[in-house]
């Protein structure tokens, strides 16, 4: 999986000439001391490097363009200890193209009441010298967080922990490639869109190859490499008797086995953090990657089905972003509902391609027909899902924007043992309820194709849709049709 441990964040401390040396010698001192704490703090996930305080206009300007063309440094927080004129800031901030935190914090935490005088006061004034700082980025209608409070404030910490884990995230989509077997699914909508835009506005790439390409690197694959991953699934999953060695369907194992190990030499090969494939475009292939589509989201890459970019670069970022945490990212799809009035809620699944991090134990490994594509009986993951709090998000393409759209859910654990349904399957209930939730996803035009998060929190979306500078709609626990239905409006409005 992706070390986050190898992006850094700037901790940069803005001042002036005017305090004299004494004072500034102070102030690197304590930035010193933040910037260490932060990095050493076992939850935040990223090196946190600390910077020289920058003082005038040139230091500014030189710590952006040095931030910009340094590889692994993923964004900047920013902290005015004392107070630093913010004209200063304008060049910088105008090329500055990683994204910038705005730490709101101060030094002491508390206010010495005996000991306090005017050289504290001149020392410990991030209260005004911060408000200068963020006048110059709303003037200059610059995306950024804002973070409030105490550096060892554990909310801070998380937050600060959050805001990482996004800026590692949007930090991988720059210079990705993803690439796509075939193209959409004929006639659908919502997974298409403008590629070219997409490019411009998140970073990455979308290519198509034949999937001639792609069997040609799986007919290659040898029988040893073909044997070992065998042997792979059936140390780590439930495989049926059919697939087994004395069973009649092992061919189909190893023929789902080959795929796997074709399509990661092909992704390794390109250099690709994503793909997509659809079932209407599998000339020469024997099988519909299921397990392989499963074990390679396992493995960190990107996926979505019937040729959806959008969806399989978003649940690329979305395991950056939760790289290292409890529970997984799987691309998902709302399928079906159950409309008991006392338990109304979603089964979310696909044909087959749900992410093995989200599986509750140990996976079964089956096969079974599929009715649409025309191939062999594809061998995949059959698992359930735990229970708990979780989301759903999605990317859509509105013409003149993309929009970003969350759905909080509460995932419901399995009552039933669905023994005729051999998918991997989600319940969850959307909130606020199942009808709000459902027609504020109708209205905001929300894919049936998602990225399914257990680990990320609608704060990680929001923040990655203010660094790519896109529409954030939230579904939570206080959505009301009737203001859901202004925002969008009024949204329609501001990206005209
Ligand atoms: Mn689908």
């Amino acid at each position: 999986m992706i070390d986050l441990k190898t992006f850094e964040v700037w901790f940069v401390t803005g001042s002036q000439h005017l305090y004299g040396e004494e004072t500034l010698k102070k102030v690197a001192g304590h930035s010193q001391q933040i910037a260490k704490s932060l990095n050493d703090d076992k939850q935040i996930a990223v090196r946190i490097v600390f910077k020289p305080t920058v003082k005038s206009t040139e230091e500014i300007y030189a710590v952006c363009q040095e931030a910009n063309t340094t590889k692994n440094c993923i964004g900047i927080i920013a902290w005015m200890h004392t107070f630093s004129p913010a004209k200063m800031w304008i060049g910088g901030l105008k090329i500055l193209q990683k994204p910038i935190m705005h730490l709101h914090t101060q030094f002491n935490r508390d206010i010495p009441w005996n000991s306090i005088d005017m050289d504290f006061m001149n020392l410990n004034q991030s209260a005004h010298g911060d408000r200068e700082f963020g006048f110059i980025m709303s003037r200059m209608r610059l995306n950024r967080k804002v973070v409030v409070g105490h550096w060892q404030d554990e909310e801070v910490l998380s937050q600060i922990n959050a805001w990482s884990r996004v800026a590692a995230g949007w930090h991988d989509w720059q210079g990705a490639k993803f690439v796509r077997f075939g193209d959409n699914m004929r006639f659908v909508a919502v997974t298409d869109g403008d590629k070219v835009e997409a490019e411009l506005k998140f970073g990455y790439s979308v290519n198509t190859h034949g999937i001639g390409d792609l069997v040609k690197v799986i007919n290659e694959i040898s029988d040893k490499e073909t044997d070992q991953l065998v042997a792979e699934y059936v140390e780590k999953y439930a495989v049926v008797a059919t697939l087994q060695k004395s069973g009649a369907q092992y061919n189909s194992l190893r023929e789902a086995a080959k795929i796997e190990l074709g399509l990661f030499a092909f992704l390794k090969d390109g250099n690709f953090k994503g793909f997509t494939d659809t079932f209407e475009d599998l000339h020469g292939m024997v099988q519909l990657p299921g397990i392989a589509a499963q074990r390679l989201m396992g493995h960190g890459y990107g996926f979505a089905g019937e040729g959806d970019w959008k969806t399989a670069a978003l649940v690329r970022a979305m395991k950056v972003m939760g790289s290292g945490l409890k529970g997984g990212n799987s691309f998902m799809e709302d399928y079906t509902y159950h409309f008991d009035p006392q338990n109304q809620m979603v089964l979310g699944s696909h044909m087959l391609e749900i992410c093995e991090s989200i599986a509750d134990g140990k996976a079964k490994c089956e096969i079974h027909p599929l009715g649409i594509g025309g191939k062999a009986d594809p061998v995949r993951l059959v698992f359930n899902v735990a229970g708990g709090p979780a989301l759903n998000a999605s990317v859509i393409d509105m013409g003149n924007r993309f929009r970003l759209l969350v759905n909080e859910v509460e995932a419901v654990a399995p009552e039933h043992d669905l023994p005729k349904l051999p998918v991997a399957r989600v319940l969850w209930k959307p909130y606020p309820d199942m009808k709000t939730g459902c027609a504020a996803w109708i209205l905001a035009g929300g894919a049936h194709h998602t990225c399914y998060s257990q680990n990320l929190t609608a704060a990680h979306l929001e923040d990655f849709a203010e660094m790519a500078g896109i529409e954030y709609v939230l579904i939570d626990k206080d959505t009301k049709i009737h203001q859901l239905k202004k925002e969008l409006r009024w949204s329609e409005v501001y990206y005209k």
